[in-house]
């Protein structure tokens, strides 16, 4: 089937048109997503295709040479898209590398058209491959699918540019120009209408899924110290509940509290305090295993949540956390010393210590996350009674039924007296 090209490389510029505009205005503003180069790659795309179409009308200058240099650019614009997305430089030296080889080929080969349709389409789906591998590099670090939607519309690009380069020199296979009719000018043009829609649709999705995926994590992390914020340790204890409940395993709990942290505040001032906070999460979260979750429960009171663990075990490590942090120092940059503090050149050495309430056992049904908390918080308020610094343990839960009422709401769940 041999289709009418010049209606077809009106498809190609009107849709480039179209998604270049909708990829600018929905792009505008948000600098570092990549969507403004891909816009502008699908501009270039655009004019690239209207020079050719205009073959016999305008001079060979402006539609072989600059047609084909700037088919060449617009994955140099893709490319460059992509390592937006990842955060990567463009490293423009490179990528321009292609186009120039195109520009001297073209001008030495003007009228030669097998010989150019074979080395620019070689050169543009190697440009192809490169983008796919771009792409691919990072696939981990990319969520979501639409990277394979991205990845496929460059595939196909790749595929049948380079059959067409192959084919090239064949002078069946090509027609004697780039207006004249053949399946292959058909399958190439059909190629490149579709890269347009899928890729342009796949890249588009990959930003919406990255500002998801960053919205997720922004609800979920305590943006000062980088662990699990109150919301999600909540809900990763009520999951961790459920499951000790029906398995029978055992599970422990620990409130964590800064001693007089109050006193640091006052004394070196807040952002001083801040850095603490993430010195005592460090030390949390360097002694736990990987199946334990460290989080901000509020202010300077951190929960561990463990899983398969006992009240022995879960003692154990809390006593092991407790001598940790008291024998840690938190360094700070140079900052009045007080009396708690080892000043050394350079900087200064905050000492803080912390106390521990620990609850640990077996679950029965009906237990619920609100009814740990409860436990591992009394322990931790004999812990400030007893003296501070130091660790105490729940025997049991309270298990009131009457008193459930407004506790399995985690937003209504009071704050810990800490
Ligand atoms: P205790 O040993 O009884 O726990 O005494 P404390 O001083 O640690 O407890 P208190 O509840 O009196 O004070 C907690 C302090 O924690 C008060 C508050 O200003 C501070 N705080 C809470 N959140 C933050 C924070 O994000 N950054 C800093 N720097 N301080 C915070
Ligand atoms: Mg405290
Ligand atoms: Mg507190």
């Amino acid at each position: 089937m041999a289709a009418h090209v010049p209606t077809m490389l009106a498809m190609i510029i009107v849709s480039s048109l179209m998604m270049a505009a909708s990829m600018a205005v929905v792009g505008w503003g948000r600098r570092r997503d990549g969507l403004g180069r891909w816009a502008a790659a699908l501009l270039v795309n655009a004019i690239g295709h209207g020079l050719i179409m205009l073959r016999g009308l305008v001079p060979d200058l402006l539609s072989v040479v600059l047609g084909n240099l700037l088919l060449s650019c617009v994955f140099v614009g893709m490319i460059a898209a992509i390592r937006q997305f990842q955060g990567r430089p463009a490293g423009w030296g490179l990528l321009l590398v292609p186009p120039a080889l195109v520009t001297g080929f073209v001008i030495a080969f003007i009228d030669n058209f097998a010989a150019r349709v074979s080395f620019v389409g070689l050169v543009i789906s190697l440009q192809a491959v490169w983008a796919l591998a771009t792409a691919l590099e990072r696939r981990d670090a990319t969520v979501g699918r639409g990277q394979w939607l991205l990845v496929a519309g460059l595939a196909l690009e790749a595929v049948v540019l380079s059959g067409r380069a192959l084919l090239a020199l064949s002078s069946t296979a090509v027609a004697s120009g780039i207006l004249q009719a053949s399946a292959l000018q058909t399958l190439t043009f059909l190629a490149t209408f579709s890269v347009v829609l899928i890729s342009s649709m796949g890249f588009v999705f990959m930003a919406r899924d990255q500002a998801d995926e960053n919205n997720r994590i922004m609800a979920a992390i305590d943006p000062l110290t980088g662990v699990a914020n109150r919301r999600s340790l909540i809900s990763a204890l009520d999951r961790d509940v459920s499951r000790a409940v029906r398995t029978r395993e055992p599970i422990a709990l620990m409130m964590v509290d800064i001693d007089h942290f109050k006193r640091v505040n006052d004394r070196y001032g807040h952002p001083v305090g801040d850095q603490v906070l993430c010195h005592v999460v460090e030390v949390l979260r360097g002694r736990v295993r990987a199946q334990d979750l460290v989080g901000r429960y509020g202010g300077e009171e951190f929960m561990v949540v463990l899983p398969d663990t006992t009240l022995l075990g879960a003692e154990q490590l809390a006593r092991e956390l407790c001598r940790a942090v008291a024998e840690s120092r938190c360094r700070i940059g140079s900052t009045e010393g007080g009396s708690d503090t080892r000043t050394e050149p350079g900087g200064t050495n905050i000492a803080v210590t912390v106390s521990i309430g620990v609850f640990g056992g077996r679950l029965e049904t009906g237990d619920s996350w609100d009814m740990l908390i409860a436990a591992a918080d009394r322990a931790l308020y004999q812990a400030k009674e007893n003296g501070r610094n130091r660790v105490e343990v729940a025997t049991g839960l309270r298990r009131p039924s009457a008193q459930r009422a407004n506790l399995d709401n985690p937003e209504t769940h009071p704050v810990s007296r800490y």
